[in-house]
C-alpha cells in the first residue's frame, strides 16, 4: 500500500493558507526599506562623497578610489541600523542563479574583543574563492582566482541581514565569468549607438537607455508533495506522470478566482519586493493549472535583470514560508502550458523619449520608424543568435510546443505598422520628405498619423516570438528560469551593430550632400527590404511556418548543441567584438559551459528517471502482476470447462501489458545506461552535448511512455509517486 503518497495528499489537501503579517503603512511608506537609495545615501554620507557617488554612478564611471573607505563606512552604518549582520558580494556566474559569500562585519579590536568594520576596499573589490564556478577553461585550477568588483549602477540592498553588493564577477586576465559584465558592455554599446542616431532627432540627447520589463511564469507546488517527488526535488520538472484526467481544456484556471493559500503567498511575496524596491505590480493566474505570473514595472535594464534574479531567490524563501514549493522550470509538466519570461524591451533617451513608441510628430514619427526598423534590421540578421541566447536544455521543452514560440525567431509587426513599413518601402522618396517637412498636402504615408493607428492593437498574436505591442518590443522565448541577461545580452548588442552601421551610411550621404529625412528614408526602405524575411504576422504554431521560415532562410535548427553553435559564427564574433560586449576567447569559453550545462542537465535527469523506473516503478507494477498471477491461477482452478479462461481474460491481458511495459522499461534504462557511458567518454564538449542529445535524450521520453501507461493499469492504492491530478490542484 503507498502509504506514503496517501499521507503526503491528506496532509497537503488539509493545509490552510498562512497568516500574512500586513504592514500597518501604505506601500509608498516602506517600499525600498531594505536598499540602499540615493535618499539614503544622502543621509549617511559626507556631502562630498555623496556628490562623488551620485556623479560616477551618473556617468557611468568608476568610484573615484579616495572616496571607497568613506562610502563604505556609511554603507555598512545603514545596514547595521537596519539588522544586517553580514555582507556578501553578490554575482551572478554562469549557472543561472546568483552566488553570494557571507563574511561577517567583525574583525579584532587588538584587546580582546571585536569591532564591526567595513572598508572600501571590501567594497570595491573581493577575490572569491570561486574556482567551482562554471569558466569554460579561462581559469585553470592553478589560477582560480576571479575578482568580484561593485557594480555601482545597481544598490545595494539587505536580504536576510546581509548586505549584498552586486558586483561583476571577472577572471584574474580580466575575462568576464557571470552574466554582468557583458550586460554592462551591450548597455554601452547601445547607450552609444543609439545616441548617435537619436541626435538626428533631438541634438540634446545625451544617453540612450535600454529598458527591461519582464513577465515571471511559476508553478506552485505543495511542499509535502513536492518532496515525495524525487524528480521534481532532484531535476526541476517531473520525468514522469500522465496526464491527469482534468487540465487546463476548461480554461478555468486563467484569470480565475486565486486560491486563498496562493493568495496569502502573493500578498506576502508582493511586500517582500516592495522592501527590497522590486516595483511588482502584476499578479494573476496563467493559463495551467497551479500556474502564476507577477510582472513588475519597467526599469533600466541591469536594474530589471538584478530584480529578476533576486526575485527568483525571494520566490523560493517565500514560498517555503506557505508550505508551497516555486518550480521555475520552463516544462515542469506534459500536457499543460510550460512557463516563460517575456521580456519586455524598448529604449528611451535621458529627455524622457521612448523610441520605440509612437509620437505626436511627423519628426518624431520618423524617429520611431528609424528605430523600428533597424531593430528589425538587427533581429533579422542575428536571428539564429537571438535563439541561442534564449536556449537551454530545459527551454527547449518548452519553445515548439503548441503553447509558445516555435524555435524559429520572427517578428510580428501588427497590420498597422506593416501597412506603413510598405508604404515606405514602395513609397516615393520626394513625397515622403516632404511630408515629414509638415506638408499637408501629400499623405501618402501619413507618418504622422500613426499614434491612431496603432491605439487598436487588440490582434496581439501570443504565437509570435518577437511582438511589437504599441511601446515596446515583447521578446518571449525567453524561459522561465533564464538569466533575463543572456538574451538582453544578444539583443542590445546586435541591435547596437545595426545601429552603428546605420548611422555610418546615413553619415556618409549627408557628407555627399544629401538631406537628412532624405538620407534617413534612402537606408529605411533599404533596410525594410533586407529585412522582410523577419516578419512574419501568421500562425507561428503551424507546420506551413516552419516550411516556410525555412525558404525565407531563418535559422530553423532545433538541436539544442547546435543552436549554440550561433554564438561562434563569423557575423557573431564580428558583432560581439565590434560592440565590445565579448572577446572571443570569452565567446568560446562562454559556449563550453553552454554545452556542459546541457550535458550535466540531461545526465542528472537520465539518471534520475532510471533509478526511479529501476526502484519504484517496476518493482510496483510487478507487485501488481503479482495479485492478478495470483488471482487468475484460482479462478481458473476454480473454473473449469474454459470458464475460467473467459473470467480472467482481463486480467491475463493487463497482466501482458504490464509485463511488456516493464521489460520495455527495464531494456530502454540498460540503453540509455549505455548510451552515457558512450557520450561520458567524449572529450569535446560540442560533441558529447550532441551525443547526450542525440542518443540519451530520446530515452527518456520512450521510459516515460512506458511508466505513464503502467500508471493507469496498476492499483491506484499502489502507485508511489503523487500523480498528476494531486500534484496540480491547489485547494
Ligand atoms: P501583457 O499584456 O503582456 O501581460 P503587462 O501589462 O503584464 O503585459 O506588462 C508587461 C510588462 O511590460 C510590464 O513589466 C510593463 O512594465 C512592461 N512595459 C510596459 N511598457 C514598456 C516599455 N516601454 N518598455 C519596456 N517594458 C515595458
Ligand atoms: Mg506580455
Amino acid at each position: 500500500m503507498s502509504t506514503l503518497r496517501f499521507k503526503v495528499v491528506e496532509e497537503a489537501s488539509n493545509r490552510k493558507a498562512v497568516h500574512v503579517e500586513i504592514p500597518s503603512e501604505r506601500p509608498a511608506a516602506y517600499y525600498a526599506c531594505k536598499v540602499f537609495t540615493r535618499q539614503k545615501m544622502f543621509e549617511y554620507l559626507p556631502r562630498e562623497t555623496f556628490d562623488s557617488l551620485v556623479n560616477a554612478i551618473e556617468n557611468k564611471e568608476p568610484l573615484p578610489r579616495q572616496y571607497a573607505d568613506s562610502v563604505a563606512q556609511g554603507m555598512k552604518q545603514w545596514a547595521i541600523d537596519n539588522g544586517a549582520r553580514h555582507y556578501t558580494h553578490w554575482f551572478q556566474p554562469l549557472t543561472e542563479t546568483t552566488a553570494e559569500k557571507h563574511d561577517g562585519f567583525v574583525e579584532h579590536d587588538g584587546k580582546g574583543g571585536i569591532v564591526e568594520t567595513f572598508d572600501g576596499k571590501l567594497l570595491v573589490q573581493q577575490e572569491p574563492d570561486a574556482s567551482s564556478f562554471p569558466n569554460g577553461g579561462i581559469r585553470n585550477t592553478f589560477e582560480a582566482r576571479g575578482y568580484s568588483a561593485w557594480d555601482i549602477s545597481s544598490p545595494v540592498f539587505i536580504m536576510d541581514n546581509t548586505l549584498c553588493i552586486p558586483t561583476v564577477f571577472i577572471s584574474y586576465t580580466g575575462e568576464s565569468l557571470d552574466y554582468k559584465t557583458p550586460l554592462l558592455r551591450a548597455l554601452a554599446a547601445i547607450d552609444k549607438a543609439a545616441t548617435g542616431v537619436a541626435r538626428y532627432f533631438d541634438p540634446r540627447v545625451n544617453h540612450v537607455y535600454s529598458y527591461l520589463g519582464w513577465e515571471q511564469e511559476y508553478f506552485l507546488v505543495d511542499e509535502a508533495l513536492y518532496s515525495a517527488r524525487p524528480d521534481l526535488v532532484l531535476t526541476g520538472r517531473t520525468l514522469m506522470g500522465h496526464e491527469s484526467a482534468k487540465n487546463q481544456q476548461l480554461e478555468d484556471h486563467y484569470f480565475g478566482a486565486i486560491p486563498s493559500r496562493v493568495e496569502a503567498f502573493m500578498l506576502d511575496l508582493e511586500i517582500e519586493c516592495h522592501r527590497l524596491g522590486i516595483p511588482a505590480k502584476t499578479r494573476h493566474n496563467e493559463v495551467a493549472p497551479n500556474q502564476f505570473e507577477l510582472a513588475p514595472i519597467f526599469e533600466e535594464t541591469n536594474l530589471a535583470n538584478d530584480h529578476n534574479m533576486l526575485l527568483m531567490s525571494l520566490i523560493n524563501e517565500v514560498a517555503r514560508r506557505h508550505n508551497f514549493r516555486v518550480l521555475l522550470h520552463e516544462k515542469p509538466f506534459a500536457g499543460i502550458n510550460g512557463s516563460g519570461k517575456h521580456n519586455n524591451w524598448s529604449l528611451g533617451t535621458d529627455t524622457g523619449t521612448l523610441l520605440v513608441a509612437p509620437s505626436k510628430t511627423p519628426m518624431g514619427n520618423l524617429q520611431f520608424i528609424t528605430f523600428v526598423v533597424n531593430i528589425m534590421a538587427a533581429v533579422h540578421r542575428h536571428n539564429g543568435l537571438l535563439k541561442a541566447s534564449i536556449m537551454s536544455a530545459t527551454n527547449a521543452h518548452r519553445l515548439g510546443a503548441n503553447e509558445a514560440p516555435p524555435a524559429i525567431i520572427s517578428i510580428f509587426t501588427g497590420s498597422k505598422l506593416a501597412e506603413i513599413l510598405d508604404r515606405i518601402e514602395s513609397g516615393d522618396m520626394d513625397e515622403m520628405v516632404r511630408m515629414v517637412a509638415g506638408d499637408k498636402q501629400s499623405v501618402s504615408i501619413n507618418v504622422a498619423q500613426i499614434p491612431e493607428l496603432l491605439i487598436d492593437n487588440t490582434d496581439r498574436n501570443r504565437t509570435s516570438p518577437f511582438a511589437f505591442t504599441g511601446n515596446r518590443f515583447e521578446f518571449r522565448a525567453v524561459g522561465s528560469s533564464a538569466n533575463c541577461a543572456s538574451a538582453m545580452i544578444a539583443l542590445n548588442a546586435a541591435v547596437a551593430e545595426q545601429l552603428t552601421n546605420f548611422k555610418q551610411a546615413v553619415d556618409s550621404r549627408l557628407d555627399s550632400g544629401q538631406q537628412l529625412t532624405h538620407a534617413i528614408f534612402a537606408e529605411l526602405k533599404s533596410l525594410i527590404r533586407q529585412s522582410r524575411p523577419i516578419h512574419f504576422d501568421g500562425n507561428g504554431y503551424s507546420d506551413e511556418w516552419k516550411a516556410e521560415a525555412a525558404r525565407r532562410g531563418l535559422d530553423c535548427e532545433t538541436n539544442v548543441p547546435v543552436i549554440f553553435d550561433a554564438y561562434l559564427r563569423p557575423e557573431s564574433i564580428s558583432m560581439f567584438t565590434s560592440t565590445g560586449v565579448f572577446t572571443e576567447r570569452e565567446l568560446m569559453a562562454r559556449n563550453e559551459v553552454k554545452w556542459e550545462m546541457y550535458t550535466k542537465k540531461i545526465q542528472i535527469e537520465a539518471r534520475v528517471l532510471g533509478d526511479l523506473a529501476i526502484n519504484h516503478i517496476v518493482p510496483v507494477a510487478s507487485r501488481y502482476l503479482q495479485v492478478l498471477l495470483d488471482n487468475v491461477y484460482k479462478m481458473q482452478k476454480l473454473f473449469k470447462n474454459g470458464l475460467g479462461e473467459e473470467m480472467t481474460s482481463t486480467d491475463r491481458s493487463t497482466i501482458q501489458r504490464i509485463a511488456h511495459h516493464n521489460k520495455t522499461i527495464v531494456d530502454e534504462v540498460t540503453r540509455m545506461v549505455n548510451a552515457r557511458k558512450a557520450a561520458n567518454v567524449i572529450e569535446n564538449e560540442r560533441e558529447k552535448a550532441i551525443a547526450y542529445h542525440d542518443t540519451v535524450a530520446p530515452c527518456l521520453e520512450t521510459i516515460r511512455h512506458h511508466i505513464d501507461k503502467l500508471e493507469l493499469l496498476v492499483d491506484n492504492e499502489m502507485w508511489p509517486l503523487p500523480k498528476y491530478r494531486e500534484l496540480l490542484f491547489i485547494r
